[in-house]
């Protein structure tokens, strides 16, 4: 006999696990799939930031904010290049969704709700974060499906890889086929209905580069995340969207700077990413004492400017998104370390034994390690150094002048903008149903999570929490619903 379950839910991550513990609440019998051996998807890798308004945490701090408001600083900060319908939905829901987090004890910390300062900072204290970032996501999350599992709502099988879709006449998905991972054999599960919450594509440069043509590819990833989910949906004929909204984080060094779709960098929390280093780049943590040089030898950016997306923004318009973090001996001696990861004897290891940190007795020997014109370097070396001698620097406005560059031997890191999230996504209208290239829904299938795109709630910027949140926040609301949807949908039928 086959049994047809009333969710199949394709994904046990960020989004996944609440869309399977909600439709299991709800009443449905639930198939949760998930090609990894364990649960949990980004959430191992992520910072796990949040956004929300109106939140009882924040209520608790004497916070006032509104989703609307939540709503119009996320247009601000993504400079109106969001979707607006589901913005809101996620604006409107965001602050129940993470009341319930809190419910399942998540362990925010203490000094949340902040202003987070490594995106676009909010206007009031909105963003919140767990103690181990996204792993106190992951843990939170788990704890509410495990309970589901435990009372056999939901049943889970990991290893499982969706590799296609059952249809019927109509063209609307019953269902799913799967391959087991540890033995190759193949399934098919039959389900009223179909969530995607298969997560983003970036660690598939193939997919990358199809949706983003022209866009330097690097990018610090799950590894799981090769969007299978998302191409087999596409494949369908679902309409993909946002591709063009790729922008870069400021400031990653690679491990190896010849492999940027690798997932190891130097010096992160977590798991694979466990060799990953953001150098510090912030003017609200550390003034910049260097100057940033794009591979034309020349600055593109004001480097003390406080806005975050603004400096993202101009690594978008360098080449092979790519800059050097440039200074001198001088500077080394007198400015606060530039990372508060490695102890100073490590970062000074670091310069002439690993790739992505040069160093030389003269510019243009630098300048020959970093591949930039000789001339052009010493050009903008000197421009820089008459800035500070004058107090002005006429071509950006900088106003931290503090010493010039002068003193050998000369210094420089090189740093990639990358990307941690899928620019592209399926498109789908408010009830989160999937569409078609002509806009129409594709029966009984449903997307929650990065595979409908980072762009459409955050645009092509980063503002604060608004990956994970809104997964999170999708998940719940799709849960909650589907059943009653897929019951009024049997009855009009
Ligand atoms: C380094 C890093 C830092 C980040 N920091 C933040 C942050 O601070 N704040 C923020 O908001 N966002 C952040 N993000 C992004 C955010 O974590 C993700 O966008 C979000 O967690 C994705 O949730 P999801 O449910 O869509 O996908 P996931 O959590 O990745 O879950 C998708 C699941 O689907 C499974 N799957 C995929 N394909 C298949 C298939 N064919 N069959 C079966 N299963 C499949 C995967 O194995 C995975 O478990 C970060 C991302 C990275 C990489």
């Amino acid at each position: 006999m086959t049994t047809t379950w009333d969710v199949i839910v394709v994904g046990a991550g960020t989004a996944g696990m609440p869309t399977a513990t909600f439709a299991a609440l709800r009443g449905a019998r639930v198939l949760l799939i998930e090609q990894a051996e364990r649960v949990g998807g980004t959430l191992w890798y992520s910072g796990g930031q949040m956004s929300a308004a109106d939140t009882r945490l924040q209520r608790s701090r004497g916070i006032e904010d509104s989703a609307a408001e939540h709503f119009r600083d996320i247009m601000r900060i993504t400079r109106q290049t969001s979707e607006p319908v589901l913005l809101e939905l996620f604006t409107d829901h965001a602050g129940a969704a993470f009341d319930w987090l809190m419910d399942n004890g998540f362990d925010v910390a203490a000094e949340c709700p902040a202003c987070l300062d490594v995106h676009e900072p909010y206007r009031t204290r909105r963003s919140v974060w767990g103690n181990e970032g996204g792993l106190s996501v992951m843990k939170a999350l788990k704890r509410a499906l495990d309970r589901e599992i435990a009372r056999g709502a939901v049943t889970l099988k990991l290893s499982s890889e969706l590799t296609g879709f059952l249809r019927a006449p109509n063209g609307a998905v019953i269902g799913v086929q799967v391959r087991d991972r540890r033995t190759g054999v193949s399934a098919e599960h039959r389900g009223e209905n179909v969530v995607l919450t298969t997560g983003g594509y970036v660690a598939n440069r193939e997919l990358y580069e199809r949706y983003s043509p022209g866009t330097p590819y690097g990018v610090a990833s799950n590894p799981e995340a090769k969007g299978t989910g998302f191409a087999l949906a596409a494949a369908l004929g679902a309409r993909v969207k946002g591709g063009e909204m790729a922008l870069p984080s400021y400031g990653c060094v690679l491990e190896d700077p010849k492999d940027r779709s690798s997932q190891r960098f130097i010096g992160g929390p977590h798991d694979a990413l466990s060799a990953y280093i953001w150098l510090e780049t912030s003017p609200q943590r550390r003034r910049p004492w260097e100057i940033h040089v794009n591979l034309r030898g020349e600055r593109f950016v004001r480097e003390d400017i406080p806005s975050v997306d603004h400096r993202e923004c101009a690594l978008r318009d360098q080449p092979d998104w790519r800059f050097f973090i440039l200074f001198d001996e001088g500077i080394r001696q007198n400015a606060p370390k530039i990372t508060t990861r490695w102890s100073e004897a490590a970062l000074k290891g670091a310069f002439g034994t690993h790739p992505s940190f040069l160093v030389d007795d003269s510019l243009n020997g630098l300048a020959r390690q970093m591949g930039v014109d000789e001339a052009a370097l010493s050009r903008t070396v000197a421009e820089y150094n008459a800035a500070v001698a004058s107090g002005l620097d006429a071509k950006f406005g900088r106003e931290f002048l503090p010493r010039a560059i002068a003193k050998p031997p000369f210094y420089a890191v090189q740093c990639f903008g990358l990307q941690v999230m899928s620019p592209a996504g399926l498109d789908v209208d408010a009830d989160l149903r999937v569409l078609d290239q002509a806009g129409k829904p594709i029966g009984s299938l449903y997307a929650a999570g990065e595979v409908l795109g980072h762009w459409r709630i955050a645009g092509d910027a980063y503002a604060p929490g608004t990956s994970v949140t809104p997964a999170i926040t999708f998940g719940k609301m799709l849960g909650e619903r589907l059943l009653s949807w897929s019951n009024a949908r049997a009855a009009a039928e």
